[in-house]
């Protein structure tokens, strides 16, 4: 990380936060006074805190129960020039070890950062100390103006939850609620043999619509070992029912790390899905970057025979078993057949070999962290994608607000599993 940062860079920031933290400051002053007559007799109204400030000068603030007051005093922080508007967490000191200390002596702390956008869209897969090195590294006042930007929209999807329940019912489907972390080591413990052989589908906004209109789907989905919450629209569903979503785990964010696992024990990989030339593309590229990963097997999704293909799977007796035919076709296929593949691990991937053979590009970093990936797929491919998400979303909505008012759509059948 280059130490050095430009006094032009620190001058503009600073102007840029004193005019925002003032004038945000005087949008909420009558909120503040609200919370502050409301909580009068709230033990913890006002307390002092000591924090860690600009160039590491430690300065004496105030914190509250309130959060609305705790806003507004981390405003006059910022007016005061201890931080700024954007900026690695502001903190105490005894919270802080030497490598964060080292990014704040670099950039001031401030109130909003890469990490606090992450953990709102759920996608939050790298600690906070890893979110603050890529923003000290790429620190300027465009990126400054990004996550501004950006802190705006992700507001909206509700605050971040404390509290998770071990699996979450929605839409008539259990979906196990889990980090991609808990993901990962529940596939390395089937693969060592302590679960399984398991089937694992992730469901998204567009996913969960198709298990309202079909039965069989929703039956297949509930009687699966894993259902994982994929995407932003199932992170807001999880808010406005208040049953909150932990992580946004699907299948292309986990696929590095599983190739990772795959290429350290020396495992065996099946993929099945897609267009001949994708698949190939696809298995040429997991040769060159996973060496050690055994590719027992790559074969197109548009077979003829499926009990020739099933065949060739379980002979090869893949660890993973990846199918990448779009939902819910690969979920069927999989749970169909789960007693003949001989794969220790079945995973519907959905349109992952289509991303990671180069045919389609993935949504850049700043908009998969603003929860804007479907937007990016929407201009892609806006001939197939505009049905599943200008109409689908909407549809997606109005299934949730009924849950919530109390439509049900069904009790999901399957045994319980718990992980993590
Ligand atoms: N596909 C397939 N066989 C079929 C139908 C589809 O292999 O019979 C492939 C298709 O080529 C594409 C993927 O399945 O690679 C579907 O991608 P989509 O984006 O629809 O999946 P999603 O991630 O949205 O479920």
């Amino acid at each position: 990380m280059a130490e050095d940062t430009p006094y032009s860079y620190r001058l503009v920031k600073r102007i840029f936060d004193l005019i925002v933290a003032c004038v945000t400051f005087l949008f909420v002053c009558p909120f503040v006074a609200f919370a502050f007559i409301r909580n009068l007799r709230s033990a913890g109204l006002l307390q002092r805190v000591a924090l860690v400030g600009r160039d590491l000068v430690r300065f004496t603030s105030l914190t509250s129960s309130s959060a609305t007051i705790r806003r507004a005093i981390r405003l006059v922080d910022v007016a005061r020039g201890h931080a700024s508007i954007v900026g690695p967490r502001l903190a105490r000191i005894e919270e802080l070890r030497e490598d964060a200390l080292h990014i704040r002596r670099v950039v001031p702390p401030g109130l909003v950062c890469l990490q606090w956008l992450r953990i709102r869209s759920n996608v939050a897969f790298v600690p906070e100390i890893a979110s603050d090195l890529e923003y000290a590294e790429k620190r300027s006042l465009k990126l400054d103006l990004s996550i501004m930007v950006r802190a705006l929209l992700v507001s909206l999807y509700g605050k971040p939850a404390t509290h998770f329940t071990s699996t979450v019912q929605m839409l008539g489907v259990r979906i196990d609620n889990m980090t991609q972390g808990h993901a990962l080591e529940y596939i390395e413990n089937t693969i060592d043999g302590l679960v399984g052989p398991v089937q694992i589908a992730f469901v998204n906004a567009d996913c969960l619509n198709k298990a309202v209109a079909h039965r069989e789907y929703r039956r297949t989905l509930n009687s699966t070992s894993l259902v994982l919450a994929d995407g932003i629209g199932v992170k807001i569903a999880g808010s406005l029912l208040s049953r909150p979503i932990r992580q946004n785990v699907n299948g292309t964010d986990l696929f590095p790390h599983l190739c990772q696992m795959l290429n350290r024990k020396a495992g065996k990989l099946f993929l099945l899905g897609a267009r001949p030339e994708v698949v190939e593309a696809l298995a040429n590229r997991l040769r060159i970057e996973y060496p050690s990963l055994s590719l027992c097997g790559a074969a197109d999704g548009y077979f003829a025979d499926e009990d020739v293909q099933v065949k060739q799977i379980a002979d090869a007796a893949p660890d993973v078993l990846l199918v990448a035919m779009g939902s819910p076709i690969q979920e069927q296929f999989i749970s169909r057949n789960a007693d003949r593949l001989g794969a220790k691990v079945s995973i519907g991937v959905g349109g992952l070999f289509d991303f990671y053979s180069g045919r389609i590009r993935r949504a850049p970093r700043w908009m998969r962290d603003s929860g804007l990936e479907w937007v990016y797929r929407l201009i892609q491919e806006p001939g197939r994608m505009w049905k599943r998400y200008l109409v689908g979303n909407f549809v997606f909505l109005a299934y949730t607000l009924a849950e919530k008012f109390g439509v049900s759509y069904g009790e999901p059948n399957r045994e319980q599993v718990r992980v993590g």
